[in-house]
């Protein structure tokens, strides 16, 4: 065996252990059909996530999942580059409604790795401490929703009153951002595009501290 094969195992033995590393998550889950739902269990395990149903399975390899959408600690959405279901059809998009507090940090810390690409989460899971703290207004076509942006170590957290509007971004999954004028921020992600009127002004440390964080990071 040369250096370079030996380094390859070792690399493989790393990446197996890596990724068979910690627990599965397994929930009674009821899945939302165009019309009605089947009942059964989702569970997301090292290799992937599948779901079991009374009619169908579903199973997804976590290369084969674009993103996840979650909505609540209670509501989440697989959103997959395609189908592997004949019943469902097309949809690309699987929606499941969990019991209570079912999606913890431990599940979002651990699945984000594992799926390796920004998912999107409207659930501000337990974070770290932040920096600074900035009253804003999140533009939307028409009016907008009234919040704060708490600015972390490894994120950025959209606290919004409105249901459905709150994010937490990571920095790494920041792709731009910019400080249009001294009162609007914008930031977008592979994902979407926010725009924020400031209530107060983003002083430029602050600025430089994100910036460096989107575009030089360690
Ligand atoms: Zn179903
Ligand atoms: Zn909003």
């Amino acid at each position: 065996m040369t250096a370079f094969q030996g380094l390859g195992v070792v690399l493989a033995l790393l990446t197996a252990t890596a990724s068979a590393s910690g627990p599965d998550f397994s929930f009674e889950a009821r899945h939302d059909h165009f019309l009605g739902s089947c009942k059964g269990k989702l569970v997301f395990s090292a290799g992937g996530a599948q779901f079991e149903g009374p009619k169908h399975r579903l199973s997804w390899d976590y290369r084969n999942i674009q993103s996840l959408d979650i909505l609540s600690d209670r509501q989440i959405e697989i959103i997959s580059y395609e189908s592997r279901s004949w019943q469902v059809g097309r949809d690309k998009r699987f929606r499941f409604d969990l019991p209570p507090e079912s999606l913890t940090k431990d599940f979002f810390d651990l699945v984000r790795v594992r799926i390796g690409r920004p998912i999107r989460t409207r659930y501000l899971f337990p974070s770290t401490v932040y920096r600074a703290q900035l009253a804003v207004r999140h533009r939307h076509r028409l009016g907008g929703c009234q919040g704060s942006l708490k600015i972390a170590e490894d994120r950025i957290i959209f606290e919004s009153e409105e249901a459905l509007h709150s994010r937490i971004w990571f920095y790494r999954d920041i792709q731009t951002m910019a400080l249009t004028d001294p009162f609007q921020f914008r930031l977008s992600t592979p994902l979407e595009t926010h725009t924020f009127d400031l209530k107060e002004p983003l002083v430029e440390s602050l600025y430089r501290f994100i910036w460096q964080k989107v575009y030089r990071p360690e």
